[in-house]
């Protein structure tokens, strides 16, 4: 099997020093019809400038709203192999963390029912297997299921969760970050798999603000990990930095967001009360900088990649909240959130979207919580002030 069709314009994406997903579609197309008849089609669409996927019908397993996306090419003739081709959406661990054991038999099982490709991981997550038909689904789901894996969201739904590994490998973690994705996962777990909201909804943790889950970007609720009370230096490691030749003026001091830090050459001195845990100079001097030792998350909200409007960061909600398991404080917040904008939004429109056309003052009212300073749209430019009647009384 393999090898049907002849693939100039992809061979020039296996040119280079990277990583190129041509030559694994080739490898599985060994294997399987699926993706030789993948192979064939891309090829077409890159000759040709057009896509021939489509979508219609929809597909799924039995209980479940979502976590299957249908796909079919739309030249089922010429590409027999993919007249179905399905994405499943698996849902992830959190952080990430698999045995070798688990992925064997993850793919094991792929093989079996579907084009043998994947995706690992999807940008909401989800570890997303490319490429099954529809008759396939169901048992490909049950064998999934009977060993302890579950579908992904999709569609106007929670969207599967997710961490960076946190407090499993990384020292700057201010919260158990996979504890907090697993409880929202199964709390959630009714939205995720039967959609019912305007649309999606998606919930990011990141430890720190590293963010390396890209919360800030890309969830509605994005969770990261603070501190409250002062950073703290160890000066002689310091001294070491400087003696090892870093210019601690130019690389920390001046790179200093709020322009809190000072150094006389000898003394390196933060003004926490402006400091807004950043991580840039923690991030740099490893040893002569820890976070204060008060630690809890920023509640952000409302970013997404551009579809119906421009893409828009989160901004934050609450500027640092406690959180411990079972993590009630943040499932009450998500909760009222979630119901303000299912409430009031059209369909297909996030809820940072709704922020930008109701105002802040309605949805800060529906979530209970109180303007704050912190509540700005950028840093230092753009407070929230509400007037309200009494002050022009
Ligand atoms: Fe570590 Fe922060 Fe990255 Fe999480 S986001 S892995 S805590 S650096």
């Amino acid at each position: 099997m393999g090898g049907k069709y002849k693939t100039p314009m992809l061979d020039e994406l296996e040119k280079g020093p990277w990583p190129s997903f041509v030559t694994e579609i080739k490898k599985a197309a060994k294997r399987t019809e699926m993706a030789d008849d993948e192979l064939g089609q891309v090829e077409k669409s890159y000759v040709t400038k057009r896509g021939y996927w489509k979508h219609g019908g929809i597909v799924g397993v039995l209980g479940y709203g979502g976590g299957v996306i249908g796909r079919y090419s739309s030249l089922p003739n010429e590409f027999p192999g993919i007249a179905h081709f399905h994405t499943v959406r698996l849902n992830q661990p959190s952080g990430f963390f698999y045995t070798a054991e688990s992925l064997r038999m993850i793919m094991d099982i792929w093989d079996k029912y579907g084009s043998g490709l994947t995706n690992m991981h999807g940008s909401t997550g989800d570890l997303v297997l490319l490429g099954t038909t529809t008759e396939n689904l169901e048992v490909l789901f049950a064998e999934y299921s009977s060993r302890g894996w579950d579908l992904g969201g999709s569609g106007s739904a929670m969207r599967t969760p997710s961490c960076c590994v946190g407090q499993a490998r990384c020292e700057w973690a201010c919260i158990d970050t996979m504890n907090i994705c697993n409880e929202v996962t199964q709390y959630y777990q009714d939205q995720l798999h039967r959609p019912s909201f305007p649309y999606k909804f998606k919930i990011k943790v990141a430890g720190c603000a590293c963010d390396c889950v890209a919360a800030i970007a890309r969830a509605d609720l994005s969770i990261i990990g603070t501190w409250k009370d002062n950073i703290r230096i160890d000066q002689a490691e310091v001294k070491k930095y400087a003696d090892a030749g870093m210019n601690i003026q130019a690389e920390i001091v001046d790179m200093c967001p709020t322009s809190c830090m000072s150094y006389d050459g000898k003394t390196l001195k933060v003004n926490d009360a402006q400091c807004s845990r950043c991580m840039h100079c923690i991030a740099k001097m490893t040893k002569a900088l820890k976070q204060g030792k008060v630690k809890g998350a920023s509640i952000l909200v409302g970013s997404k990649a551009p579809i119906v409007v421009g893409s828009l960061l989160s901004w934050v909600v609450v500027p640092f909240m406690e959180l411990e398991a079972p993590f009630d404080n943040l499932k009450d917040l998500a909760d009222k959130m979630i119901e303000w904008w299912d409430d009031n939004a059209k369909p297909r429109e996030r809820i940072g979207e709704l922020i930008e056309v109701k105002g802040m003052r309605p949805f800060l009212e529906a979530i209970e919580m109180p303007p704050v300073p912190q509540q700005v749209k950028a840093p230092r430019k753009d407070p929230f002030f509400f007037w309200s009647e009494s002050d022009f009384n």
